[in-house]
C-alpha cells in the first residue's frame, strides 16, 4: 500500500504569511524563521501584529480565500488522488488553510490549530507535536504504508528523509544544493513523473 504525503505552502498554495503581508500591506508580517529562528517568538509577533492591525480570524480568512491555490495544483491533486491515498502535512493552522482546502476539494490535512475567542480574535496557537511531518511518516510506516513525500523547504527535509522516496518540489537552490540526495523538480508535470517512477506500481504520469 502506498501513500503520498505533500507539503502545502509552496507546493499547492502560496506562502500564506508572505501573501497575507502583500495583500494587507503589513510589511512586518513578511518575517519568517530565517529572520526570527525561534518559531514561538515569530508566531507571538505575528499574532500581535494581526491584533494591532485589527485582523480577527474572519478578516484573515477572507484575505486567504482571495489567494487561491497555485496554478495547476487542483489538476495535480485530481490526477494524484485516484492513483494514491494522499495526506497533506503542513506547519500551517487549520483555520488559515480552510479557505484554500475548500478550493482544493478538501484533501486530508494534518497541521496545527489556533485558539480563537468568541469575537474572532486569535488568542493563541497549538502545535500538534514536535517534528510533525517526520512523525506522521513514521506513523504511516507503522501502519504498513510505503510513503512517497514531496515538499519545498527545510521543514520538509526530515519528512523526505523518513519517506521511502522523497522529492523536492519548487525548492530554492540553497535547499537543492544542501540536500542532493533528493531529486528536485519544478513543474507539476515533472512531479507527476517523479511520483509515478517512485511508485512500486505501474502508474501513468499523464
Ligand atoms: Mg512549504
Amino acid at each position: 500500500m502506498e501513500i503520498v504525503c505533500l507539503d502545502l505552502e509552496g507546493v499547492l498554495i502560496p506562502e500564506i504569511w508572505i501573501n497575507f503581508a502583500e495583500r494587507t500591506g503589513i510589511d512586518e508580517l513578511r518575517a519568517t524563521t530565517r529572520d526570527i529562528p525561534d518559531y514561538d517568538v515569530l508566531m507571538k509577533q505575528r499574532l500581535a501584529l494581526l491584533d494591532q492591525h485589527g485582523y480577527g480570524l474572519p478578516d484573515i480568512q477572507e484575505v486567504i480565500d482571495g489567494m487561491g491555490p497555485l496554478e495547476g495544483a487542483r489538476e495535480f491533486l485530481d490526477w494524484l488522488r485516484p492513483n494514491f491515498q494522499v495526506i497533506i502535512l503542513s506547519d500551517t493552522f487549520y483555520e488559515f488553510a480552510k479557505p484554500l482546502m475548500r478550493q482544493l476539494g478538501w484533501p486530508t490535512l494534518l497541521c496545527h490549530k489556533l485558539e480563537v475567542n468568541a469575537e474572532g480574535r486569535i488568542t493563541d496557537y497549538v502545535l500538534r507535536q514536535k517534528d510533525p511531518k517526520r512523525m506522521s511518516v513514521q506513523a504511516l510506516h507503522g501502519l504498513n504504508y510505503r510513503v512517497i513525500a514531496a515538499g519545498d523547504s527545510y521543514n520538509d527535509t526530515t519528512m523526505l528523509a523518513e519517506a521511502d522516496a522523497g522529492i523536492l518540489f519548487h525548492a530554492p537552490q540553497n535547499v537543492i544544493d544542501e540536500f542532493p540526495q533528493f531529486p528536485a523538480v519544478h513543474t507539476f508535470e515533472e512531479l507527476r513523473a517523479e511520483i509515478a517512477s517512485a511508485s512500486v506500481r505501474d502508474i501513468s504520469p499523464a
